[in-house]
């Protein structure tokens, strides 16, 4: 490819594949013959809108998404969903109120967001660490929420959840920025759906939201029409200038997930890739540390400690020191809890985390332990 042989386990934005990135240079100059770059082509065109369409087309196969859901594609990022779900979805009941599960800083912070617009209730007691999720079965439901809100994948903490929760009959809302399209998921089971790109699917700029048709037209009269779901959906996510060399990235790593054999088989190398290193952590008689209960531990963040439950700074920074020797970078975990996080996306090779852990290994043992 001529360049460097590095392997990124940034937690996003993250590693391309590497077949879309060179796609992409080939194509950077001179779109198909057209004389002009993606970059530099009106979201009007009909190139543009075959690639829109495509790439929506290549994300409901992917998923299997019912008929009765409608894609956008929206810019706010991740982030900007925090506030767009109430915006859109607190008015579908009277009572204005939705149950939040906080099961790590993503979901704590979309809670935040969304008492601007109604009530919020933390459907469980704080935890005191973000290490558990905690048994549905406990969880304080409220019959006349107008959803229930949980992120699949805490990033920072590692927490993963492994079960669709049963809300009850309540339309139920998930964060899936850094765990989509890491598995088959039954969008059935869900009213809505969003993910930034810049972690499994694409690069930073874009962010897909799926939903159920009659969850449309409900928004309050505050939302900001760019945020305004049946507005974007009914004008294709091209209400405005959309994202669109985001999209048109998006579209080209669909195309290579599909040609890798789809959702099953990226599911079947993140099980390979999470085992090769939670094996490592597990039979390290304590010199690495991860905190997660292990039914919740996440396929996609792993966060880990080295020495002690509390990190050993001075082995993190030589573990990371050595790590960029050895090619391996981003691996330093979140600036607000510390530590290694290693995250194995989906365009993470399996040799690639095989990697990782014979580094872990090899540390280890220089360690004597
Ligand atoms: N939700 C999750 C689970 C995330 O991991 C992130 C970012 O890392 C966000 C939301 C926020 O996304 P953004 O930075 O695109 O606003």
């Amino acid at each position: 490819s001529g360049r460097k042989q590095i392997i990124n386990f940034g937690a996003g934005p993250a590693k391309l594949p590497l077949p879309v990135l060179l796609q992409a240079q080939k194509e950077l100059l001179d779109y198909k013959g057209l004389g002009i770059s993606v970059l530099e082509m009106s979201h009007r065109s009909s190139d543009f809108i075959k690639i829109v369409n495509t790439t929506e087309n290549d994300l409901r196969e992917l998923l299997n998404i019912p008929e009765n859901y409608k894609v956008i594609f929206l810019q706010g990022g991740g982030t900007g969903q925090f506030s767009a779900v109430p915006l859109n979805l607190i008015g579908l009941k009277e009572e204005r109120s939705a149950d939040y599960v906080v099961t790590g800083s993503w979901s704590a912070k979309a809670a935040i967001e969304a008492a601007k617009y109604g009530k919020v209730n933390i459907v469980h007691p704080k935890l005191d660490a973000y290490i558990t999720i905690p048994n549905p079965s406990s969880w304080n439901l409220n019959p006349n929420a107008s959803y229930v809100y949980c992120c699949a994948n805490e990033t920072l903490h590692g927490v993963e959840f492994p079960f669709v929760p049963d809300t009850k009959g309540t339309v139920l809302v998930c964060d899936m920025s850094s765990c989509f399209l890491s598995k088959p998921v039954d969008v059935s089971k869900f009213g809505l759906i969003f993910a930034g790109a810049q972690k499994n699917i694409g690069c930073a700029g874009v962010t897909v939201v799926i939903i159920r048709e009659d969850l449309l037209g409900f928004a309050l009269k505050e939302c900001p029409i760019v945020f305004d779901y049946k507005v974007q959906e009914s004008s294709n996510s091209l209400y405005n200038t959309p994202s669109t060399y985001s999209i048109y990235i998006m579209g080209l790593v669909l195309q290579w997930i599909k040609k890798c054999g789809g959702a099953q088989v990226m599911e079947q190398n993140s099980i390979a890739k999470s085992k090769l290193i939670y094996n490592v952590i597990d039979g390290s008689n304590g010199f690495y540390v991860s905190l997660p209960a292990s039914i919740y531990r996440s396929r996609m963040n792993i966060p880990f400690r080295i020495g002690n439950a509390n990190g050993d700074s001075i082995l993190e920074t030589e573990f990371l020191d050595k790590a960029a020797k050895h090619n391996m970078i981003s691996l330093k975990g979140h600036r607000s809890v510390g530590g290694i996080r290693a995250s194995l996306y989906n365009a993470v090779t399996v040799e690639e985390a095989q990697k990782l852990a014979e580094f872990m290994i090899d540390f280890m043992k220089e360690h004597h332990v």
